[in-house]
């Protein structure tokens, strides 16, 4: 893509009300515009960024037996009454229609999914069952000043799934646990897995996938052993003894970028999704439901990766895989070279921008490699990454057979 003809544009100045370094710095490199607090516009950069890491979630649920659905954003108030949750959820939306009935609109989908799991499973046949979506959520959230990471509407992938036996359930939940770290690893992030409290879900634990970084919104106390619990629900401190290895706890400020939870029976129990088993008893499906914040994960990752310049993206979730820049007339040949071998590649082809501007604004972009053509290089172009200081001098055929 030609960057003259990219639709953002790069902002020496911080877009007002971004408070978070995640809301900065995707605003300035024009990944993101904020509509009002807690809702935002994905500009073209920011689009292919969500649409890779949702690729990624979507290659990880696909490999447990995850298949993809899509669920109405807009749901019926009896439904969020059978489970109670039309009262007791603080975050929930609602909505009068002109006719004077009441709607949700979806902050997690228990609410759609339990009434669509029994117009198909009946018998022990139709078990396990593994639905997910990535869809936009809504959560009247009171303090939304974090950027991404906070949302009133926010991207999320949730998976439901459907067992004949808590044991079942319980494999399956180890399962995810497993492909859950492989997604955040792609993401280029270290998340850490936490007890936690069930939440509005469920009186029993879930856990948390937690990402570390000092603008953290939530507090875990920590042992490098495994140990991990909220701070919401820790019966330990920093400080104390850790139970599975006796060193010290640490404290750390993190973000929650995941959540599974074993719902048990509950839902099932509420809209009465039963199947029977071989032996022609009927009893109630145990589901569980596993969440990840797939908006907030774009901005937890900039909250880590980043520096004074700007973005530094992981490989896989980068918009492009290559920066040219062109600081001669020189560039169009590479660039259609590049493009033809199908090499994911942005130019910048600006003609009124100084050398220095292209440079800075490629640190602020966060592309992991840069490619630079200049008097200086010759028949050469220079390769720079992102996230090292070394500059190397090579040939276009060298960035073809990197590919
Ligand atoms: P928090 O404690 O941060 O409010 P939560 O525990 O209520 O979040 P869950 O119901 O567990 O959130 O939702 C699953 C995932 O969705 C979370 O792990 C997080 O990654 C993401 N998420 C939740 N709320 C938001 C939000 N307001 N904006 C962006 N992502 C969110
Ligand atoms: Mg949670």
């Amino acid at each position: 893509m030609r960057q003259s003809k990219l639709f953002s544009k790069t902002s020496k100045t911080s877009e007002s009300g971004a408070k978070s370094v995640n809301h900065d710095l995707l605003a300035r490199a024009g990944f993101v515009d904020q509509l009002m607090a807690g809702v935002y516009s994905y500009l073209p950069l920011g689009q292919r960024v969500l649409d890779k890491v949702s690729n990624i979630v979507r290659q990880e649920m696909d490999e447990v037996g995850g298949q993809e659905i899509s669920l109405p954003a807009l749901h019926p108030k009896e439904n969020w009454e059978t489970t109670g949750r039309w009262d007791s959820m603080d975050v929930l939306f609602k909505i009068i229609s002109q006719s004077k009935s009441e709607y949700a609109l979806g902050p997690t989908h228990e609410e759609v999914i339990v009434p669509l799991a029994k117009k198909f499973i009946f018998s022990y046949r139709d078990l396990p069952a593994s639905l997910y979506q990535i869809q936009v959520k809504f959560r009247d959230e009171l303090r939304a000043k974090a950027g991404l990471l906070r949302g009133r509407e926010f991207l999320m992938k949730d998976l439901y799934s459907f067992h004949a036996s808590h044991q079942d359930l319980k494999d399956y939940y180890e399962k995810m646990k497993t492909a859950y770290l492989k997604i955040f690893s792609r993401c280029g992030l270290k998340a850490i897995i936490t007890e936690a409290s069930g939440g509005s879900f469920t009186k029993e634990y879930s856990h948390e996938f937690q990402v570390e970084t000092p603008n953290g919104e939530d507090t875990i106390f920590y042992c490098p052993c495994s140990f991990a619990q909220n701070k919401e629900i820790a019966k330990h401190k920093a400080g104390d003894k850790c139970p599975d290895c006796g060193k010290k706890i640490q404290e750390l400020k993190t973000i929650e970028v995941g959540n599974i939870f074993d719902l048990g029976t509950k839902f099932s129990n509420d809209f009465k999704l039963t199947f029977t088993d071989d032996k022609g008893k009927e009893d109630l499906v145990a589901i569980g439901c596993y969440g990840i914040g797939i908006s907030r994960l774009m901005g937890a990752i900039v909250e880590v990766r980043h520096d004074k310049d700007g973005i530094i993206w992981p490989e896989e979730v980068a918009p492009f895989d290559y920066h040219l820049l062109s600081l001669t007339d020189k560039g169009e040949e590479v660039y259609d070279d590049l493009v033809k071998a199908g090499v994911s590649v942005l130019w910048d082809d600006r003609e009124d921008v100084s050398a220095g501007e292209k440079m800075a604004d490629s640190d602020l972009i966060g592309i992991p490699n840069r490619l630079v053509i200049s008097k200086k290089t010759g028949d050469k172009i220079e390769l720079k990454k992102r996230d090292e200081e070394d500059v190397k001098l090579i040939s276009i055929k060298d960035v073809l057979s990197d590919k």
